[in-house]
């Protein structure tokens, strides 16, 4: 694989960095509510579960159309909630792709079941159906119990959730949605956190709804899995303080965090409008340089990242970085090569899509307040690295 360092590095520049998220220009607008609601809490002194957390949930259903939320620790603990609720264990096999963040899989790991990794979408990057199908005939010849689905919305847009849940509904397996990057797209008309029978998301601060530090929701329907996933929130601990009914974790959502999402959430609806313009701005100017993300017509992306796909991805990477413009890769390294999850098994077929696009991706700056005029000279930069 040629690497950046082969490619010589262009002239050094004098121009300002652009951030990859800017995070800071999202606070100016924001930061008088946002010091306020923290006062508030720091006053009432009600750190863990204080109003705010009921608060949150209370919005948060209200914004996705989901009947509970339940906020909590991480995104990966939002995963890890649903899964110990089902009892899902070893024996199990739960279908996840490989071209995510890690957590997809490591949740099924720590519950004991078996990762099966499924390829995706060459242009969604989103899981595919018809991998899935075939990885549940793999899994069965393998003596394992094919029990969960969990499909990624990849950088921000949905999956085929139809076609997951008609498969999923004739195989038995029930399906727990990762919208940790794709909370406010839409599918179909309907919101993510609404889509799947579980869904989970997370608030770490480069998502497009991020908190200060960690959290996550899950939302459900489902009023006794909601119950049951309350109780694992708080180590088990059932109607009585002192009866503990089952084995759960330290999985609330700090007080603080709340305050901050209640803040962001205000201002979410009108920052994903301004992501959407700012991703279909970089479309255009992109669509004959470079291969741009595909959006399927029946739903929107929240662009948690906007990555384009290049044989020339190291040039692109070097050319950028030299002009002060930050890049990242999702994922150069797919999970089912990586040495802690080597030994779990793959679809039938493998993974050519996923290993093909783990070498052909790069994701550029992406955030609601990138000015046109940084946008043009990312523009730039691209054009400059592929001519
Ligand atoms: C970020 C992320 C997670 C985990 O969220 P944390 O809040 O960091 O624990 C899980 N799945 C996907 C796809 C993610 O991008």
């Amino acid at each position: 694989m040629p690497d950046t360092a082969s490619v010589p590095a262009p002239a050094a520049t004098t121009a300002k960095p652009i951030p990859f998220i800017d995070l800071q220009a999202q606070r100016k607008r924001i930061e008088a509510g946002v010091n306020a609601a923290i006062q508030k809490v720091l006053a009432h002194g009600g750190f863990v579960m204080g109003p705010e957390v009921a608060e949150l949930e209370r919005r948060l259903t209200d914004h996705c159309g989901a009947k509970y939320a339940l906020s909590c620790s991480s995104g990966t603990d939002a995963l890890l909630i649903p899964l110990m609720a089902k009892g899902v264990g070893p024996g199990d096999a739960v279908f996840v792709p490989s071209f995510t963040f890690t957590a997809t899989a490591e949740v099924a790991v720590l519950t004991g079941a078996t990762p099966v990794f499924v390829d995706v979408e060459p242009d969604t990057y989103n899981m595919d159906v018809k991998s899935l199908a075939r990885a549940i005939s793999t899994a069965r010849k393998l003596g394992l119990h094919p029990r969960v689905v969990i499909p990624v919305d990849l950088f921000g847009q949905p999956v085929d959730m139809d076609d997951i849940n008609t498969l999923c509904a004739k195989e038995g397996v029930w399906v727990l949605a990762d919208t940790a990057q794709s909370y406010g797209a839409r599918y179909k008309n309907k919101r993510v956190g609404n889509l799947a029978e579980v869904s989970a998301t997370s608030f770490y601060p480069s998502k497009p709804l991020g908190c200060y530090g960690d959290g996550g929701a899950v939302f459900t329907d489902d009023a006794e899995l909601h119950q049951r996933m309350m109780q694992i929130r708080v180590h088990g601990q059932g109607k009585d303080r002192n009866e503990n009914v089952c084995i759960g974790l330290t999985g609330r959502l700090d007080t603080i965090q709340a305050a901050v999402l209640l803040e962001k959430l205000s201002i979410f609806d009108s920052e994903c409008d301004a992501r959407e313009k700012i991703a279909a701005r970089y479309s255009m100017l992109l669509k004959d340089v470079v291969e741009t993300p595909a959006v399927r017509p029946d739903r929107s992306s929240v662009w948690a990242q906007y990555t384009i796909k290049s044989k020339k991805r190291d040039k692109i990477v070097a050319t950028l970085s030299a002009e002060k413009i930050p890049t990242a890769m999702f994922y150069p390294k797919p999970i089912h090569v990586q040495p802690a999850y080597r030994a779990f098994p793959v679809v039938e077929g493998g993974l050519p899509v996923t290993e093909e696009l783990s070498r052909l991706v790069v994701s550029l700056p992406m955030h609601a307040y990138l000015t046109p005029e940084d946008q043009d000279r990312i523009v730039a930069a691209v054009a400059k690295a592929v001519a």
